[in-house]
């Protein structure tokens, strides 16, 4: 599930300082879907975990401005844009409603 590459100590480094900046900022809640930030607790669906802006996989960099904080369950849902397919539950039911 998570690469091997996230487990290198450059990676805790840079996922230390974007929690501390985060924390420095003021930020208590999720970018993407608003909920509010444990920092403390780690696992939580709501915990903040450092994500890469632009993915590692797309190009991104390892660097302080390549990386924000947001909560788990968006880190895990959004990985490295493999599972986009999957969580989009808002568009995916075509084929029972015909507006016309
Ligand atoms: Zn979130």
């Amino acid at each position: 599930m998570a690469t091997s590459r996230t487990g290198t100590g450059k990676w805790r480094r840079l996922r230390a300082e974007a929690i501390r900046r985060a924390l420095a900022n003021g930020q208590t809640n999720c970018p993407h879907c608003r909920t509010h930030l444990d920092y403390d607790t780690p696992q939580r669906p709501n915990s903040a975990e450092a994500d890469h802006i632009i993915p590692y996989a797309r190009g991104g960099t390892d660097t302080i401005d390549n990386v924000h904080i947001i909560c788990r369950l968006c880190n895990q849902t959004k990985g490295a844009g493999k599972t986009r397919k999957r969580r989009t539950p808002k568009r995916v039911q075509p084929t029972t409603r015909v507006p016309w």
